[in-house]
């Protein structure tokens, strides 16, 4: 496995860098959706939209599960939550 290291820098880019060996693997413009942690390569142009939370002040994905402000926290919160009451239905 190659472990892997992502160095953000101010401008928004990121660099990846292999811990192995110090090589930067991948560089570029990427932003990440504050509610569903999904990562895309920011292409000026491209006409994609995407959203904004203003309650987490960060993108989002524009996604319709991620219109409503669900940040990643809450969600796993909830996913283990349900994982706990499975478990207690089938033990
Ligand atoms: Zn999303
Ligand atoms: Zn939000």
């Amino acid at each position: 496995m190659t472990l892997l290291r992502l160095n953000p820098r101010a401008s928004g880019e990121f660099q990846v860098v292999s811990l192995e060996t110090g090589r930067v693997l991948q560089e570029g413009q990427t932003l990440s959706c504050c509610h569903c942690q999904r990562t895309w390569a920011v292409r000026p142009g491209s006409g994609r939209q995407r959203g904004w939370c203003l309650r987490c002040n960060a993108p989002t994905c524009g996604g319709p599960a991620c219109l409503t402000c669900l940040p990643w926290e809450r969600q796993m919160e909830i996913m283990e939550r349900r994982a706990g009451l499975r478990r207690a239905v089938t033990e």
